[in-house]
């Protein structure tokens, strides 16, 4: 394609012939399918999009750019946290050196979530701190002894990321990673824990799980799940007992437990953290996506003493992990301005709220013919078909009532941000309808 002339504005329909002959999108054909939209600003939460015959349309965002800016966009206090630190330093290697922004930010993490999580590995994106998570796990076994315990076991219907091991944990076959099976390392698979926040516990279900723990204990180094909700796995939310039950399960048979929460933290399903539902806590924690507000990437692995201290035993005392932009000044700054403005604020009364307009905008949806399931937990809200959607029909429908969503599978979901107020609400739940309609 001709160059274009650098310094000057691209014309939208320019930029789009552009994008579809050099750019890849997620999970995405080259050249893509469908023609993107051009977003030019965002604000509050609404995305402002520019027309390719000029102009300008805005949109409610109803995903809150997968699940990270729960304060919505352009928040002046996040704004600032970038800029005093831009002006302080934006990078510096984190070998040999540290800074504020990411010690207060470790400390902060380790505060706030389940006590015995003690140590933090920054990292710069979530399925990066499902790999160190997985490593720690198997560093762990191998530094103590049992070097034999390093298989993973989890349930089906997760995601955990696309690089290569955690793909080996995302369900084998509903999800977008069936291609690489015979590639993976081989986990073990338990089937979808049984639907329902408020289910009881299926004893069956459990006793299976027991039992494949116990026979498999001697080569498992972990269990790893989705704590409550299992996001681009299908959306589906389960009990809490399914974790208490996992907790005393790895405690019997000498396993560790990992809780994938790079979707469910920082308040989305109600709780600050979706281990808090149980009342447990895991041996590792994962941290992504809302952490800093949506603003820059950045994820977080934590664990417990015993297993840094484990680690710290082994003939190779160390873990070989070190991103190069691990710890990001930047990055850590605005997760901190992030924290500090979620936990200021009635965050909890904001969900709540978010949660009884999402159900009430959303009721209607169950009469909608091909539409299976309703749900909504905490700031998620899920329309399931009874077919696959089509996302070009689905995607258009809810951009005609205003309301950006990113259907996918058989699913129409939304997760706003936590500023929504009520009106827009109601406008995400009829956008979420017209799509089950339409798609
Ligand atoms: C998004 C997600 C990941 C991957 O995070 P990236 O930042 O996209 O690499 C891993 N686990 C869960 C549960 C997620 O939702």
């Amino acid at each position: 394609m001709a160059p274009f002339s650098p310094g000057t504005p691209l014309p939208v329909d320019r930029l789009v012939a552009l994008d579809r002959a050099h750019v890849w999108h997620p999970y995405s054909p080259m050249p893509g399918k469908a023609t993107p939209y051009v977003v030019e600003s965002a604000s509050g939460v609404r995305l402002r999009l520019a027309e390719p015959a000029g102009g300008h349309r805005e949109l409610v965002d109803g995903m809150s750019s997968w699940w990270a800016a729960i304060h919505g966009y352009g928040h002046p206090e996040l704004d600032q946290a970038v800029r005093d630190q831009l002006g302080r330093m934006s990078h510096v290697m984190f070998g040999g050196l540290t800074h504020e922004p990411a010690v207060r930010l470790a400390a902060r993490l380790v505060e706030i979530t389940p006590e015995p999580l003690q140590h933090v590995f920054l990292a710069d994106s979530g399925s990066v701190s499902v790999e160190v998570a997985m490593k720690m796990c198997l560093q762990y076994w191998q530094s103590i002894g049992r070097p034999e315990k390093r298989r993973l076991l989890t349930w089906r219907g997760g995601y955990h990321g696309d690089t290569f091991h955690p793909m080996s944990v995302c369900d084998p076959e509903g999800g977008m990673h069936q291609l690489w099976g015979g590639v993976l390392p081989r986990q073990l698979f338990v089937g979808e824990p049984p639907a329902g926040f408020d289910a009881p516990l299926d004893a069956g279900y459990a006793a299976e799980l027991d039992e494949l723990i116990e026979r498999e204990a001697d080569e498992l180094a972990a269990v790893i799940v989705e704590p409550v909700v299992q996001g681009a796995g299908g959306m589906r939310f389960h009990s809490p007992e399914y974790l208490r039950l996992l907790r005393e399960l790895c405690d019997r048979h000498g396993v560790l437990l990992v809780f994938d929460e790079i979707a469910t933290g920082f308040g989305r399903t109600g709780a600050l953290f979706a281990a808090e539902h149980a009342g447990i806590s895991p041996d590792v924690m994962c941290l992504g996506k809302a952490i800093t507000g949506g603003y820059l990437t950045l994820a977080a692995t934590l664990c417990t003493g015993e297993v840094a201290n484990g680690i710290s035993r082994g003939e190779v005392p160390v873990l070989a992990h070190g991103p190069t932009f691990m710890g990001n000044p930047l990055a850590a700054a605005v997760a901190n301005a992030s924290i500090d403005l979620l936990l200021r604020q009635d965050w909890q009364q904001e969900v709540k709220r978010i949660e009884t307009g999402l159900r009430d905008s959303l009721a209607g949806a169950a009469g909608v013919p091909g539409v299976r399931d309703v749900r909504v937990l905490g700031a998620i809200g899920v329309v399931q078909l009874d077919h696959p959607v089509d996302m070009a029909a689905a995607t258009e429908a809810a951009v005609r009532e205003g309301v950006w969503l990113r259907p996918f599978r058989d699913l129409i979901y939304t997760m706003p941000p936590y500023i929504t107020g009520d009106e827009d609400l109601a406008r995400i739940g009829a956008a979420v309808t017209a799509a089950a309609v339409a798609g």
